[in-house]
């Protein structure tokens, strides 16, 4: 069984114009800035190959699926 993960991103690269929350809309959300709302827990399989799409299609590589720690729910 694979591990779970949950979406990171790196701020300091996100350019804001929307390419994840417009290929995972129902995972991610976005705040008025444009900048990406992540969930901030484990994700479910159906939701990992939607994360997995939208880390695809950030063209500044700043979003990631990172392993989740223990505390995260
Ligand atoms: S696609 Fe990448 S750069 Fe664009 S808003 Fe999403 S995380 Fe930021």
């Amino acid at each position: 069984m694979a591990a779970s993960q949950m979406l990171a991103v790196d701020r300091s690269a996100c350019a804001g114009h929307g390419m994840c929350y417009g290929t995972a809309p129902d995972l991610i959300d976005c705040d008025d800035q444009g900048d990406p709302i992540l969930p901030e827990r484990r994700l479910s399989d159906d939701e990992t190959a939607a994360a997995h799409d939208a880390v695809a299609a950030c063209p500044e590589r700043a979003l990631s699926l990172v392993e989740a720690t223990a505390s995260a729910s």
